[in-house]
């Protein structure tokens, strides 16, 4: 195809009304149809990255094989689409005026003032289209943060409208993505804040092509003729997106309300292919359908916004269905784990595991929990810091080594198990210098990652300060803890495990970010395996004892 299309997807009325997952769906549905479509996000806040954020502030940081720190929305991408992203499909205000401040003390500017129109909004153009130009594409979606109206967004609303000025009306198209509420005392849906955020999106310039409604009840004809009208779009482009009990139900609804047809008609693309959701479906039909479930507790400190492990909780969902078991996640906070408390906390769970995590918050009762999985059977799976958590109990409980520590936790520790690497040592900017991205690790024979990925050489990727201190690695070995993944170049532990253990695995890597549904993760399939054994054979014990 010759030219590459492009598609915008604003927000009004109200932010989290899930632009993220409809830029998701209506992909799918176009890549099911043969096209070659990529996802891009412009987040109008002014950190560089999300990197540097609190996850209380903004939910995740989801990490690319190119090692950009991303708005967990590019997750979601990977999900449905089963590709890759990278750095260029998550750009922040931060990072627009750190390149044009750049280049204007090169001097590139000749002179000229530089200001946000053209300059900024030239370099967001530039951004919006590098995925296009590439040649790999035949569609960019390109979701717009924030809500049509916000302060911060309106040089990402100029730039569209520049460029679908520029690009003309069959190359590029707007989804204006609002709500309808419902008033109950009314007994009714209204439309007004639509008509209203369509109209301040007017006075940017910008006439919206299709609505996507979201809704609590069904759209009638009246209402979406009435929102056709008032809001100047064809009555097919009024599609109503109803609350739905899992996001993956969401491409379906789109298809059945003919969003992806609305799109390919105006941007003038064949739609006689239809869409091959096959897989799709049987993954949902699984998904819906298990024959057993277990319950699995996520320690870590950030549990009080579901959106800090939001990986991890589609990882689970995967796995699920893969296994065709449902999956309860119940949030456990480390801080709150005692020694008086945790039996009562841990010991009815079918396995644990120990998130990630930065800081020394919480870190205690990661271990405890740690020692409870490993001294009980119970399945055990421990995600960078949770990894770096049980190295740590390993050291205190088994080896004796008392005060051994992460030095992210104490500094002064006698037996660092977890140090800084030298290259880590000189580092003062936090933001984009962790150990980040894909590397490649050597998986151990008869281990049982080994047997999970069913290969010897796997690529996963990072974001970590801290490593396995190889200082130790010959007394740990010796006492039970293999390390049954090694990067090939650097020789760094990537992956701990206790074969004598039923299911008992740590890695350093981030296995959750490379989920999706079309590829659950091996590891998660392993886990949730592990937990379903564990949980016939303690039910059977718990029979047999009655
Ligand atoms: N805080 C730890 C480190 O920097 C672990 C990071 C993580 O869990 N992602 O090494």
């Amino acid at each position: 195809m010759a030219n590459t299309k492009y598609v915008f997807v604003t927000g009004g009325v109200s932010s989290s009304l899930g632009k993220g997952i409809i830029a998701a769906s209506l992909a799918k549905l176009l890549q099911a149809r043969g096209y070659r479509v990529t996802i891009q996000k412009l987040d109008p806040y002014i950190n560089v990255d999300p990197g540097t954020l609190n996850p209380y502030e903004h939910g995740e940081c989801y990490v690319t094989d190119d090692g950009a720190e991303t708005d967990l929305d590019l997750g979601h991408y990977e999900r449905f689409l089963n590709t890759n992203t990278s750095q260029a499909n998550n750009v922040t205000t931060g990072r627009i005026y750190k390149s044009v401040i750049e280049k204007e003390r090169r001097g590139e500017f000749l002179g000229k003032t530089v200001q946000v129109v053209p300059h900024i909004t030239n370099e967001i153009k530039e951004r919006i289209q590098i995925l296009g130009k590439s040649g790999n594409y035949d569609i960019v979606i390109t979701e717009i943060g924030g809500t049509v109206g916000d302060i911060e967004s309106l040089p990402y609303i100029e730039a569209v409208r520049q460029l679908k000025w520029e690009l003309g009306d069959t190359n590029a198209l707007v989804i204006h993505l609002t709500l309808i509420p419902y008033l109950s005392a009314a007994g009714e849906l209204k439309t007004k804040p639509t008509q209203h955020s369509v109209k301040t999106l007017m006075e940017s310039g910008i006439k919206a092509d299709i609505l996507v409604c979201r809704t609590e009840h069904e759209l009638s004809d009246d209402l979406r003729r009435k929102l056709a009208l008032f809001c100047n779009v064809k009555q097919e482009a009024v599609i109503q997106s109803i609350d739905a009990s899992t996001i993956y139900d969401v491409p379906n609804l789109m298809l059945e309300e003919g969003l992806d047809r609305v799109v390919l008609q105006q941007l003038v693309l064949r739609m006689d292919n239809v869409p091959d959701l096959e897989k799709w479906n049987d993954f949902l039909q699984r998904h819906r359908n298990p024959k057993h479930q277990v319950t699995i507790g996520l320690i870590g400190k950030y549990v009080e916004l579901q959106d800090s492990y939001k990986s991890i909780l589609e990882a689970f969902i995967h796995a699920g269905a893969e296994n065709e078991v449902k999956v309860n996640v119940v949030s456990i906070h480390s801080e709150f784990i005692t020694n008086e408390t945790i039996a009562k906390q841990i010991a009815h769970l079918d396995g644990i595991l120990v998130a990630p995590g930065f800081g020394e918050r919480g870190i205690e009762g990661k271990i405890k929990a740690v020692q409870f999985a490993r001294e009980n059977n119970l399945p055990f799976f421990g995600i960078c810091l949770g990894m770096q958590m049980a190295v740590i109990e390993y050291s205190r409980n088994v080896l004796g080594l008392e005060d051994a520590c992460s030095l992210e936790v104490n500094e002064n520790a006698s037996h660092p198990v977890i140090n800084l690497m030298e290259e880590q040592k000189n580092i003062t900017d936090m933001g984009g210098t962790m150990r980040l991205g894909s590397w490649d690790c050597e998986l151990s024979e008869g281990s049982k990652v080994f047997d999970a990925y069913g290969k010897r050489l796997i690529a996963e990727r990072h974001r970590h300060r801290y490593e396995y201190n190889n200082k130790y690695k010959e007394q740990l070995e010796n006492a039970g803890l293999k390390t049954t993944g090694i990067n090939p170049k650097t020789g760094l532990v990537e992956i701990i495990e206790i074969p004598d253990h039923p299911w008992f695995v740590g890695v350093q890597y981030h296995p959750e970010y490379k989920s999706t549904v079309a590829n659950p993760h091996p590891l998660f399939i392993a886990f949730v395996k592990a937990a379903v054994e564990y949980s016939k054979n303690n039910k059977s014990a718990k029979v047999s004892q009655g």
